[in-house]
């Protein structure tokens, strides 16, 4: 497959460039990228002209099936909001709503260009049944936590053990990882069993970290100690995924950078908890690895990553007065090829490389009424982050499979999936 004439995402040293080149991929690698491949005969073309051609977007923290709490209880805090609103609801979730919920979470990531998701839930084998169905690469889990007594911690760890001894080896689109929910709802007993499942299968660690103000005196309370501390004492040595660190302080990014981890920032489940702001600006500045998530769609709204990086972009002019932070270009590599080092898949996605999988997507920046905000576009990169959405992508591929072509897919059907959320 050749796609030719496509304005193509090329990331240069530590430089976001927009370059005229053609990219070649065979079975699911990219094998050529240069200025005018002749394809070979029968070879299938797609033509780029008038669109951005770049890496399949990243979302390093969600939960995939809360589809079903999108657009419910505005106003909460994150304790609120956990303990009165969504647990007592997830405790009576099935199996099929899950599944049914799964699948609405991927018709949504695939059609606004995410190739890769960071999952963070349970009843973790429907969500693999609709990830495998759907051929979309995901980092799957069955998350820990204990604040609910003993039996059904030993419960859920007994899960993962199960999710994990029974996955597809062939399938190298699922990964995994060891999901302790946070530091504040699991005790040092399970944190030591998640240690000790990341070593004995050489997984990383995903874990909600610091994300409200509550949290910082809480896990004082529980562990005796600073939540950077615990973190430390459970997981050093161990790559780690922090999903929202707002709340560090200097001490705290002092202590991350003696571990092997990084953090992914949601900005828009921050902002709609009442969380504040994680000051992103700062922890680059500091050498830690920052990428992007949306969060479930219960607090963040939505799964479109365009929205998160627009939002990754703009939140840190709340918090920085004329000095240096992140803008654009930091938040498409958030968005990329952070998002693979986060997730430690960056031999395999994240840019568009030679070697890479074809994680690929295709974005229409055409000059016609429909695209009205990009015109003129004068500064692709820019007008790609503050003015297009996830209706903007056209194509997707994940693996060198093309999964929509011109907002047609492959193997789901829309209709399908959305009549079961009418009139839910
Ligand atoms: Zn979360």
């Amino acid at each position: 497959m050749l796609i030719k004439n496509g304005n193509v995402i090329i990331f240069e040293a530590d430089d976001v460039k927009v370059k005229k080149v053609d990219i070649k991929i065979k079975d699911n690698i990219i094998e050529k990228i240069a200025e005018d491949i002749k394809p070979e005969e029968n070879e299938e073309v797609i033509d780029a002209t008038n669109k951005v051609v770049m890496p399949g977007l990243i979302n390093t923290h969600a939960h995939i099936a809360m589809s079903i709490f999108r657009g419910t209880f505005e106003g909460c805090d994150l304790y609120t909001w956990l303990n009165q609103k969504i647990w007592p609801i997830e405790a009576k979730l099935t199996k099929e709503e899950v599944y049914n919920a799964s699948r609405l979470s991927i018709l949504e990531m695939i059609s606004t260009g995410t190739t890769c998701v960071n999952d963070h839930y349970f009843f973790s084998e429907e969500i693999r049944k609709a990830l495998t169905e759907s051929k979309m690469r995901a980092v799957i889990t069955r998350v820990l936590m204990d604040n609910d007594g003993k039996e059904a911690s030993e419960n859920r760890i007994n899960e993962f053990i199960n999710l994990y001894e029974t996955r597809d080896k062939d399938n190298k689109l699922i990964t995994y990882s060891v999901a302790p929910h946070g530091l504040y709802t699991c005790s040092g007993e399970v944190l030591a069993k998640a240690r000790e499942l990341a070593i004995k299968y050489n997984l990383p660690v995903h874990i909600h970290f610091l994300e409200s103000i509550n949290e910082v005196e809480d896990i004082k309370n529980l562990h005796g100690i600073r939540a950077s501390e615990v973190l430390k004492k459970y997981f050093d040595g161990i790559h780690t995924i922090l999903a929202h660190g707002v709340k560090l302080d200097d001490e705290d990014i002092e202590i991350l950078k003696t571990m092997d981890c990084g953090i992914s920032h949601n900005p828009l489940s921050n902002l709609r908890l009442g969380c504040k702001i994680a000051d992103t600006t700062k922890y680059k500045q500091n050498g830690i690895n920052v990428a992007l998530g949306t969060d479930g769609q219960g607090s963040g709204n939505n799964l479109d990553m365009f929205e998160a990086m627009k939002m990754a972009a703009l939140i840190q002019g709340g918090i920085h007065e004329n000095e240096e932070r992140l803008g654009s270009k930091d938040a498409i590599k958030m968005a990329t090829i952070n998002g693979a080092k986060l997730l430690g898949l960056e031999d395999k996605i994240g840019s568009i490389e030679e070697g890479k999988d074809a994680d690929i997507i295709i974005v229409d920046i055409e000059p016609n009424l429909t695209n009205i905000k990009l015109i003129p576009n004068k500064d692709i990169i820019s007008n790609l982050v503050y003015n297009t959405d996830g209706k903007n992508v056209e194509t997707t591929i994940i693996n060198g499979e093309v999964l929509m072509e011109k907002r047609k897919f492959k193997y789901l059907q829309p209709e399908k999936i959305i009549e079961k959320f009418i009139a839910f």
